[in-house]
């Protein structure tokens, strides 16, 4: 068994990131821009967002952060919206889930500019993963690829099991398989014997948020497994794969943490980056 280092893939992309944002501010004139919008003080969202600044600093990305009150409405979340659409020096923007109870998500998101929608939830942006279109797709999703694909296990003509379909990780990824040729199976809740499906997988990523519901006997020798899941109980953190047992079969796993949590503010750089290039043609 292999374990997949999310933490170091993650640091080579970003060396990678690095160049292409020196090289982008070579020829434009300018540092590509990421805004970042957080309503209310949510801790845990401040830390993601604060993580997401430093992220961008570190490879030469810009920050645009813009914080509003808890209490602010949801007009001035919109017209904070249109202006940063309208900005051209902003090629990204991501506004930190979840808002306040009284905002709408669904209409923050879809207020977005598709080709600044760096986080990929638009449902312009989900259709166009879904037509197998080039798209800004959803960051965790896409960082599941690089840890596959840096295995070196090609994903075409693999059946890939993919638990959860959730917009933001299991039907994205699922769909992100498909596009690499991948024989894509999708289980969720009311998957019956789930464990007859999950053994059939030469690649199994698992998006659930249940702590160690994989285990090892639910899993086929040699498998690439990916998880998702970040349980926290008592204050230690679980993934959705019972790393003890599973990796015994697996040929790959990811650990959590340090798998697929490094990977996904990694992707959110390279989508501003894809973003602005994409608005230099
Ligand atoms: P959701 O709660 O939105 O979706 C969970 C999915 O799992 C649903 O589709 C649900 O099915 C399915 N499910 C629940 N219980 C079972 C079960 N017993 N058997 C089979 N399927 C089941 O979660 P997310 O997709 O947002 O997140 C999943 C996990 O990934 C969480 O632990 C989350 O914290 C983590 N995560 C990690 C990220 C990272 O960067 N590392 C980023 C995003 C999420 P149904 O649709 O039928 O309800």
């Amino acid at each position: 068994m292999n374990i997949i280092d999310g933490k170091k893939l993650s640091a080579e992309i970003r060396e990678q990131m690095t160049a292409r944002a020196a090289a982008y501010e070579a020829r434009v004139g300018r540092k590509a821009g990421l805004a970042v919008v957080l309503v209310g003080e949510d801790p845990a969202s401040q830390i993601y967002v604060r993580n997401k600044i430093a992220a961008c600093e570190q490879v030469g990305v810009r920050s645009y952060a813009y914080y509003l009150p808890a209490d602010a409405m949801q007009a001035q979340l919109d017209e904070l919206i249109d202006t940063l659409n309208a900005d051209k020096n902003v090629d990204g923007i991501l506004v930190q889930m979840p808002l306040p109870k009284h905002l709408d998500e669904q209409a923050t998101l879809k207020r977005i500019a598709p080709d600044k929608d760096v986080d990929g939830f638009h449902a312009v942006n989900a259709g166009r993963l879904m037509q197998g279109q080039d798209c800004l797709a959803a960051c965790t999703p896409s960082g599941i690829i690089e840890l596959i694909r840096s295995t070196g296990t090609p994903i075409a003509g693999k059946h890939a099991v993919v638990v959860g379909r959730s917009n933001i990780v299991g039907k994205p990824v699922a769909m992100l398989l498909l596009k690499n040729d991948a024989t894509v199976t999708i289980c969720h809740s009311k998957t019956p014997d789930l464990a007859s499906f999950t053994r059939q997988a030469d690649i199994l990523v698992a998006a659930v948020g249940r702590k160690e519901l994989i285990t090892g006997d639910m899993v086929k020798p040699g498998a690439v497994v990916i998880d998702v899941g970040m349980n926290r109980v008592d204050g230690k953190l679980y993934g959705d794969v019972a790393f003890e047992s599973v990796s015994k079969i697996a040929s790959y796993i990811t650990p959590v943490p340090g798998g697929v949590g490094p990977m996904t503010i990694t992707m959110l750089l390279k989508n501003t980056l894809d973003a602005a290039e994409h608005a230099e043609r």
